[in-house]
């Protein structure tokens, strides 16, 4: 039987929790007694810290990692006539930005194994797409769990038939490319731009927040603007300016948005990123445990990696070895205050997109990888105890294991 005796049965584990300390509460209540709570100093920081800890040449930060990813579209061009790829196991997120500027969705089906894009699957449909003359414009990949996609094979694709690629590293922050552990993910020069979340369960919070990384300075001036209503205050750029203007004039150049981050979120923002090398190492310490304490269950476990910021820590259940289903485990957990959580129901299945015309069954893989996968708790702060609670109620669960 699990062990409880240095817990109560009714603390909770969730799947994921962000970790605070008092350094965070430090800096937003400095943040908040400083002249600036937005458009101050500390968003600018942020962005500089963050675009030198992931090796980018530029950061941009927005109000949330949708708004990043919606940003991202436009500046690259993305309009009512375009048409976007990404693939159905992912949160929703990951093909509304594409709706949003008016622009079509289509999905590539994934790797059972991992849940990411199967570079096979995108060789095949661009191929037979290039034939029909529907190319897309931009292909959003997703960095799922934290592990990296085959990024050279996808980036490889997207160059032969000019498609731009978008990584939704909403997951990734932390974790390196599997094809060259020496960058991060974000600061890979075969991709627009990469991002981030900050939404409390990921690897770091502000509360609501994102991040675009790129190595474009054009991309990254166009995205400041698209954030603040395109308005420009550069004197450089002023098209209309008088010399009677003075100090107060600007101009509105484009329609953007108020997708600002403010300096409360950023000042959290940028105490988080000090400690983030900490949370990184205390996930992979999870996973690590998770995966030799687990290896003897009839469950497919993910590949044993460094490389991968441990976003999520997702089992799959096998249906040839056992007879458990993946909703009686789940339940079974539950029951004992374990959130256990599924990630994702396929995007093309949600009713908004099945009445854009997909059916259940256009993505089988995607269809199976859903059904078998299960997330388990995990995040920096996951105590020893908690987890062998979790692993040890797993194992009751499968009787005969
Ligand atoms: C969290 C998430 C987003 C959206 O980020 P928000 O900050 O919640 O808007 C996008 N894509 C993926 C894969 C995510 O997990």
């Amino acid at each position: 039987m699990p062990d409880e005796t240095k817990r109560s049965p009714s603390d909770r584990i969730p799947y994921s929790c962000q970790t605070i300390d008092d350094s965070d509460i430090a800096a937003v209540t400095k943040c908040l007694t400083s002249p600036f709570l937005t458009q101050g100093p500390e968003t600018a920081q942020f962005e500089q810290e963050f675009a030198q800890w992931v090796g980018a040449k530029r950061a941009v930060a927005v109000s949330n990692g949708t708004a990043a990813l919606h940003l991202t579209c436009l500046a690259l061009g993305l309009d009512n006539d375009g048409l976007v790829w990404t693939s159905p196991i992912s949160f929703t997120a990951s093909a509304n930005a594409a709706r949003y500027a008016g622009a079509r969705v289509d999905f590539v089906d994934v790797d059972v194994n991992t849940g990411a894009i199967d570079p096979a699957q995108l060789e095949q449909k661009l191929a037979n797409a290039s034939s029909a003359n529907a190319l897309p414009n931009i292909l959003i990949a997703v960095h799922l769990a934290g592990h990296s996609f085959e990024f050279n094979k996808v980036a490889q694709l997207c160059a032969d038939y000019g498609v731009k690629l978008i990584e939704d590293a909403a997951h990734a922050l932390g974790a390196v490319y599997e094809d060259d552990a020496s960058l991060k993910i974000g600061a890979h020069p075969l991709s627009a731009a990469a991002t981030f979340s900050f939404h409390p369960l990921k690897s770091i919070t502000t509360g609501e927040g994102g991040m675009v990384t790129t190595h474009s300075e054009e991309l990254a001036n166009k995205l400041a603007l698209l954030r603040s209503h395109g308005i420009t205050k550069n004197p450089d750029v002023m098209r209309n300016k008088h010399p009677n203007d003075g100090d107060w004039y600007y101009e509105q150049h484009d329609l953007g948005f108020n997708y600002r981050m403010c300096d409360i979120q950023a000042a959290l923002g940028r105490s988080q990123l000090a400690r983030l090398n900490s949370f990184m190492n205390a996930r992979r310490m999870h996973a690590n445990r998770y995966n030799a304490l687990l290896a003897d269950l009839p469950l497919i476990l993910p590949a044993k990696t460094d490389a991968s910021s441990w976003h999520l820590y997702a089992v799959r259940m096998d249906p040839t070895q056992s007879n458990l289903t993946r909703k009686a485990l789940f339940d079974h957990l539950r029951a004992l205050n374990i959130e256990a959580h599924v990630h994702y129901i396929p995007i093309h299945t949600q009713p908004y997109y099945r009445e854009l015309g997909f059916n259940p069954g256009d993505f089988p893989v995607s269809q199976e990888y859903y059904e078998t996968c299960l997330s388990l708790p995990i995040y920096p702060n996951l105590t020893k105890v908690d987890q062998d609670f979790v692993i040890d109620s797993i194992k009751d669960a499968f009787p005969n294991a």
